[in-house]
């Protein structure tokens, strides 16, 4: 079962790893955008859900978000953050700068404790308006599964041109203000392994990760059914074995089973 989400305020998803999180999703409500193609996306291949209806527009995202937030502050529950995330990758959006401007304003307005968290996959900080406007949000999220471009073209199948020297440099520019999320997991695609947990991806990766510096790692395995069949799950031991190397390397990190 794949998962596209109401568009453009959805839940809130009440979460241990998060607490209460409104999401909101800047993507079609019918169907998937993603600069990604990832074998593992809960949301679905890209080439099964193209979307009909537009994406919203910043209007109509502010006055959504406005409504959520007057009737949480109404009836409850409080939300611990405001997550963008959704059916793709938000950056996509062309007014993403301006739609984080206002939601930032809206949570000092209604919630000024809870957190505006941003799950991207990096694909579009080589552009300074979208570094600008995820410097601002408390949380910003960047994925970087490997650094091996053949691993990044076999499963997370960028659509347009992709240098991941590039998408590193730019991580760095943050200064240490992001957090980087990874995929772990194992198994087969296309009769390729796809088993990221070895020394081999996981060396290289944390050389990188310490270049970066980011304030946290989050590394997480499948959780949800995925499009492609044959992967599996990255095990605790193999996940465990990561946080550890991350830790030694003083960069804190969250793992996810
Ligand atoms: S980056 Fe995220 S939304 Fe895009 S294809 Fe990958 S998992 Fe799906």
């Amino acid at each position: 079962m794949t998962v596209i989400y109401p568009s453009p305020i959805f839940g809130p998803v009440h979460s241990r790893r998060l607490g209460v999180s409104l999401g909101i999703n800047l993507l079609p409500a019918d169907g998937k955008l993603c600069s990604f193609d990832c074998i593992y996306c809960e949301c679905g291949f890209n080439a099964d859900h193209r979307p009909k209806l537009p994406m919203p527009t910043r209007e109509e995202v502010r006055e959504a978000l406005e409504a959520k937030l007057k009737g949480m502050q109404a009836d409850g529950p409080a939300p611990d953050v405001l997550t963008f995330a959704g059916n793709g990758e938000p950056t996509l959006h062309p007014h993403f700068p301006e739609i984080i401007v206002d939601t930032l304003e809206l949570r000092d307005k209604y919630f000024p404790q809870a957190k505006v968290s941003v799950l991207s996959n990096a694909t579009m900080i080589t552009k300074p308006e979208i570094r600008m406007a995820l410097a601002k949000v408390d949380n910003n999220i960047l994925k970087l599964d490997t650094i091996d471009m053949n691993y990044i073209y076999l499963t997370d199948r960028p659509v347009g041109k992709y240098s991941v020297e590039d998408i590193i440099g730019n991580m760095q520019t943050f200064e240490g203000n992001c957090i980087v999320q990874t995929m772990f997991m194992k198994g087969t695609y296309e009769g390729k392994d796809v088993n990221n947990t070895t020394d081999d991806y996981v060396i290289p990766w944390l050389e990188q990760v310490k270049e970066i510096a980011p304030r946290q790692v989050m590394i997480y395995t499948i959780d949800r059914e995925t499009p492609a069949h044959g992967l599996m799950k990255a095990t605790h031991e193999e996940l465990d074995r990561i946080g550890e190397l991350l830790r030694e390397a003083g960069i804190p990190c969250s793992v996810s089973y």
